[in-house]
């Protein structure tokens, strides 16, 4: 095989982690195996240069390697994410400094709806302005049956994963000028629900059906929206009870690509719909899922 060609079967390890339990919501810095943030390959070429982003839950798996990637871009970018996880958003900071351009942490809970407005607040004035918001803060937590997940535990769902990309959103737009970008992380759970993760696929479809309907919304304010989906991704929202414990040593091995995705796999959309080259880009979903189908 040509040197320049990598199997994407093979590209990573398929990896088998060992039975492991975090507290919510986990650190990607006790993760086994760690994680890919796409620090030792991430290469940037000034697509988002003098850009100026915000991206919830950037501590930590695919916010974290979205985060890295941007700053490597060229793109100034300021992380929000709760206030356990500073060790992880410690680290990503030093990553987007090391890149060369602005960083800003922003810890704090989203389900407050203050929380969602200072975190736009803070960016644009640390920045001077806003024009890319990613919507990736989430919590996913199993459940065997609908009876056992608790009129709470449905309410933090839905507050820490609709509530907060709604009204980050509404906060964000006044501040968004022509050729700005939206972009939601959704899931492959948003067409394809498991039936332990029924309070989080819902809010993965209501987050796909908001970017669409907000595409159509903003476009003729020059304002893209599109969302991301992934697959099966090995970070800290699996091993903090996003899924039975047995099931985390062949985490994503069903798949046609027969092994998880690292965060590392993702950056690039998030990248290209970010972009200028994806100028004509709206309304879209792209799915990143080792090859299951997204409708
Ligand atoms: P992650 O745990 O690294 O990131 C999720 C982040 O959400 C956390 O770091 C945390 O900072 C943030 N968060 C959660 N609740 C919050 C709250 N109340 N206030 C503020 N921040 C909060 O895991 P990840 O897998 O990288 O998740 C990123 C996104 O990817 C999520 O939207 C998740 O639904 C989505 N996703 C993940 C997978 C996967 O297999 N890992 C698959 C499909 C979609
Ligand atoms: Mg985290």
């Amino acid at each position: 095989m040509s040197d320049t060609l990598k199997d994407p079967r093979s590209k990573y390890e398929s990896i088998e982690p060992p039975e492991q339990t975090q507290s919510e919501p986990g650190l990607d810095r006790d993760l086994k195996p760690l994680a890919d943030l796409g620090t030792n390959s991430y290469t940037g070429s000034g697509r988002l240069a003098g850009r100026r982003a915000l991206i919830t839950g950037g501590d930590s798996g695919i916010g974290a390697a979205v985060a890295i990637a941007f700053a490597r871009e060229g793109a100034d970018v300021a992380i929000s994410y709760l206030p356990d996880e500073q060790p992880d958003a410690d680290h990503v900071v030093q990553e987007i400094e090391r890149a060369g351009v602005k960083s800003l942490q922003l810890p704090g809970d989203l389900q407050e709806l203050e929380q969602c407005e200072a975190i736009v607040k803070q960016t644009v004035e640390a920045f001077g302005g806003l024009d890319i918001l990613v919507n990736n803060a989430s919590r996913q937590v199993w459940h065997e049956n609908i009876e056992d997940i608790e009129d709470e535990q449905f309410d933090t769902t839905m507050k820490s994963n609709i509530y907060s990309s709604f009204r980050v959103t509404k906060a964000a737009v006044p501040h968004l000028e022509p050729g700005s970008s939206i972009i939601f992380t959704s899931s492959i759970q948003a067409y394809q629900p498991s039936e332990t993760l029924l309070d989080y696929a819902m809010t993965k479809a209501a987050m796909n059906n908001l970017s669409k309907g907000l595409a159509q919304a903003l476009a003729p304010r020059g304002i893209r929206v599109n969302a991301v989906a992934p697959g099966p991704i090995w970070t800290p929202l699996q091993p903090s009870h996003g899924q039975p414990t047995e099931k985390l040593t062949q985490f994503g091995q069903g798949g046609p690509l027969g092994r998880a995705g690292q965060p590392a796999e993702l950056a690039g959309a998030y990248v290209f719909l970010a972009s200028e080259e994806a100028s004509y880009v709206a309304g879209e979903t792209l799915g990143v899922t080792g090859g299951s189908p997204t409708p």
